[in-house]
């Protein structure tokens, strides 16, 4: 499936040459039109690291992490695996092979920005 994702980017981007592309940044092609689904809970390793989609319903005595003062300001959107600006309501995550989760959610592999 990785393959298949890096000919059909490669093909899209010989087509934006052919075409006569170049006006295109290719850094400006957003993830998301590379074919990269949105992270859900329901996924295995979204389930085994905990991640929620909205960081407000973290089951704290599961994840203690996120528990108390400190715990409720974690956010992807505050996380340093977070590709993204804050106010961006999703951005890649290098967890989940950098497929989009969402800028209010959270998981257990959380890390502060420095
Ligand atoms: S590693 Fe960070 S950005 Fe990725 S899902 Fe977990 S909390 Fe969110």
């Amino acid at each position: 499936m990785k393959n298949e994702k890096l000919i059909n980017r490669r093909n899209f981007l010989k087509l934006g040459v052919k075409a006569g592309g170049g006006a295109i940044a290719l850094s400006a092609i957003p993830i998301q039109l590379m074919g990269a689904d949105e992270v859900t809970e329901a996924e295995p390793l979204a389930q085994a690291m905990g991640y929620v989609l909205d960081a407000a319903t973290v089951d704290t005595a599961k994840f203690p992490k996120r528990a108390g003062e400190a715990g409720a300001k974690q956010f992807c959107y505050n996380c340093a695996l977070y590709a993204g600006k804050p106010e961006d309501e999703l951005a890649p995550c290098s967890i989940f092979q950098n497929r989009p989760v969402r800028g209010a959610g959270w998981c257990n592999a959380w890390v502060a920005k420095s």
